[in-house]
């Protein structure tokens, strides 16, 4: 856990968050600011700041979120498919410092960047 991290108090519960996935290396939670009608924030328990971080020492963890995203889209019923989008640092538009994928779903997806 790092100080001052957001996303490490969430998952030490102490901060409260909409929790819909746990295991013991992956935490899934509800955005506050939801995009569409499933955004779920699926990221690593272990601190890794951004994608910039992954290395060979931790890049299994990654490996594990999307394991648990597949889990959580089928828990939510996205049938039809989803997004899922991560921000890298500053030109990437991260704001929150530990790596973390959006899991984005339950309508059709409009703009595309790529
Ligand atoms: P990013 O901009 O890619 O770093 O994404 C950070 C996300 O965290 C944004 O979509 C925010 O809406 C979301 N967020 C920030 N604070 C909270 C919180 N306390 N609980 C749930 N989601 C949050």
């Amino acid at each position: 856990m790092k100080n001052n991290c957001l996303f490490c108090a969430i998952i030490a519960g102490e901060i409260p968050s909409t929790k819909v996935y746990e295991d013991e290396n992956v935490f899934a939670f509800r955005d506050i600011n939801p995009q569409a009608p499933v955004h779920v924030l699926v990221l690593p328990k272990k601190h890794i700041a951004c994608a910039d971080e992954i290395d060979a020492g931790n890049a299994a963890l990654v490996g594990n979120c999307f394991e648990a995203i597949a889990k959580i889209a089928r828990a939510e019923g996205l049938k039809s498919g989803y997004r899922v989008i991560n921000n890298c640092g500053e030109d990437g538009g991260q704001s929150v410092m530990h790596l973390h994928f959006h899991l984005i779903g339950g309508r059709k997806l409009g703009e595309k960047i790529i």
